[in-house]
């Protein structure tokens, strides 16, 4: 059993871990298995050919497929904001979203690419981060996807997001201040650290190559959280060299099949990609991440962000990082 606070260092806040409770007393729904079968949905607006509500057709693509989001939240035709009253004030929601279509198999998942496949998204990940920061001139790139019905997923074809915008998401720049507090409290590069004492305990290590680190952080705030963190200075996917975002991206597709192995049913999660806006000064300890954030506690058992996360801000984990990761890695070696 665990049950302490434990400090998350990038977030700044305790997080509780309270791992006697994943085990508590249920009356509520557990989640469904939505398994989807068929590898073409004539109605999928993503589906290859499929039509978008903008009228627009996709192409008949074959590997990955980008294109504008017919919904956006940012948009450069976002109307100019109305004047706010007293000490309020407005921006326009300037920016660009895209949608990024992993493969045309509409009952695919990210984590049932091959290799090779797996590779191209995130390369494509890569390529499109460039594009909007250095030619179309966006401050910040946030790459993510949405899986499953519990975090509300609104179309079951494998897909992520990518949105542009001219200034850093909240999380991101409380990351990046945190490093730096790091560096002037500590003198040390804070993911270096973390690395450190990571392998210095070894128990939470899923993942271990050249390159990067894949661990269930000491101070995860959901049971199975995973970081995939690289060992050298990137900051940013158009810096790492493709040594290095390969392996990021086998680290990735190797942790996603652990996550699925539990199981019977498939674990929703939410992916995040991290990195330095543009400005940021490249002597900056600051580093390029993934985060993955399941949202299943057990099978069919949700984490609910209730009162105390959503209202108070503060997280209790129900399983201790330490177990959590020996059920992934022993749901890994059973996989090959
Ligand atoms: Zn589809």
């Amino acid at each position: 059993m665990t049950w302490e606070n434990r400090w998350h260092p990038l977030l700044e806040r305790w997080v509780t871990v309270t791992s006697h409770r994943g085990s508590r007393p249920w009356l509520g729904g557990r989640v469904g298995e939505a398994s989807v079968s068929q590898h073409y949905d004539p109605g999928c607006y993503l589906c290859p050919g499929g039509a978008r509500i903008s009228g627009i057709k996709n192409d008949d693509y074959t590997d990955c497929f980008v294109f504008d989001n017919d919904h956006p939240a940012f948009n450069s035709t976002a109307p100019e904001p109305m004047p706010a009253a007293g000490i309020y004030q407005s921006a326009r929601a300037d920016g660009l979203c895209r949608v990024l279509c992993y493969t045309p198999d509409h009952g695919g998942r990210l984590s049932g690419l091959s290799k090779g496949q797996f590779q191209d998204v995130v390369r494509c990940w890569r390529d499109q981060t460039d594009q909007l920061m250095r030619d179309a001139g966006y401050e910040h790139v946030f790459i993510f996807e949405n899986n499953g019905e519990v975090v509300g997923v609104s179309n079951p074809h494998p897909h992520c997001q990518i949105y542009a915008t001219p200034f850093v998401f909240h999380t991101v720049q409380q990351e990046i201040q945190a490093v730096g507090r790091f560096r002037q409290t500590d003198g040390d590069n804070l993911f270096e650290a973390m690395i450190r004492s990571e392998q210095a305990d070894g128990r939470r290590i899923l993942v271990e190559t050249e390159d990067c680190l894949a661990f269930v952080p000491y101070f995860a705030q959901l049971p199975y959280e995973t970081f995939i963190v690289p060992k050298g200075p990137w900051q940013r996917l158009p810096l790492m060299p493709e040594r290095v975002l390969d392996a990021m991206a086998m680290a990735l597709r190797a942790v996603l099949k652990m996550q699925d192995q539990l199981w019977p049913t498939p674990q929703s999660y939410i992916l995040s990609v991290h990195q330095a806006p543009k400005s940021l000064p490249l002597d900056h300890d600051y580093r390029c991440y993934i985060r993955l954030q399941p949202m299943l506690r057990g099978p069919g058992l949700q984490k609910y962000l209730a009162g105390v996360e959503t209202g108070g801000g503060q997280f209790l984990n129900d399983g201790s990082p330490e177990e959590k990761a020996a059920e992934l890695s022993a749901a890994g070696a059973q996989a090959q």
